[in-house]
């Protein structure tokens, strides 16, 4: 039971040894297996739990695995092939951060794009290049009407802290954002929903967004 059991791929596995992981948390313990399979997931977790790393191993993996990709070719518009959806500021830059160790030397290249700071600096990480984006709900938006960001060839959807988005009242953004994810196909798309309750309106965006889910309580 420690990470190097687990066959995430020789780069991402030798960057969580350099991170000093050895032993999967009990989420990281049954939600990476879950998603290498490929199924959606719906996941209890809370802050301190290591749900960031339970969601980030399968996508980094992921994404190497497929190799390269090739992306549509219009000036000025990024085509992400994961998206992980977070609350705030602070947590996206936390997630980013822990991403782009965990994608050191994998080729795997990860933006962050939040609100409440100038576009500008944002727009210009993006025009490099990104597979993996990490958002807010309302500054993609944002970028959606810009057409600086599709979502068309979304691969992995990844919903942190669920029930804080909606409570802050991202539900209608959350909507619009995964209405535009319809190629692949639904059927192609794995989606991981991270959150720490379950109220009814958790589990309705999970019938809407998730198919023949997995639910995780640890
Ligand atoms: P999170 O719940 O994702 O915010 O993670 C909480 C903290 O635990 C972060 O500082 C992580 O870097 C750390 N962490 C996550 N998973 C592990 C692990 N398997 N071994 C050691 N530290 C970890």
């Amino acid at each position: 039971n420690t990470f190097a059991e687990i066959d995430l791929g020789e780069a991402l596995n030798n960057n969580i040894h350099r991170c000093k992981y050895v032993k999967p948390t009990p989420v990281q313990r049954y939600a990476i297996p879950i998603s290498l399979s490929g199924r959606d997931l719906m996941a209890c977790a809370q802050t301190g739990s290591g749900k960031t790393a339970a969601f980030c191993f399968p996508i980094i993996s992921g994404i190497m695995r497929d190799q390269y990709v090739q992306r549509p070719r219009v000036a000025r518009t990024a085509f992400p092939l994961a998206l992980i959806l977070s609350p705030t500021r602070e947590l996206s830059c936390q997630i980013h951060d822990e991403a782009k160790k965990f994608s050191y030397q994998t080729g795997v290249k990860v933006v962050v794009a939040y609100g409440g700071a100038p576009i500008t600096q944002q727009l210009r990480e993006l025009e490099r290049g990104v597979d993996i984006l990490v958002a807010t709900p309302g500054r993609l938006v944002d970028l959606l009407e810009r057409a600086r960001v599709s979502l068309q060839m979304i691969k992995y959807l990844a919903l942190d802290e669920a029930d804080r988005m909606l409570d802050m009242g991202f539900e209608p953004q959350i909507r619009k954002i995964v209405e535009q994810m319809d190629m692949p196909p639904p059927g192609i798309r794995q989606t991981l929903l991270f959150s720490a309750t379950f109220p009814k309106e958790i589990q309705r965006l999970a019938s809407d967004f998730l198919s023949s889910y997995v639910f995780l309580a640890v």
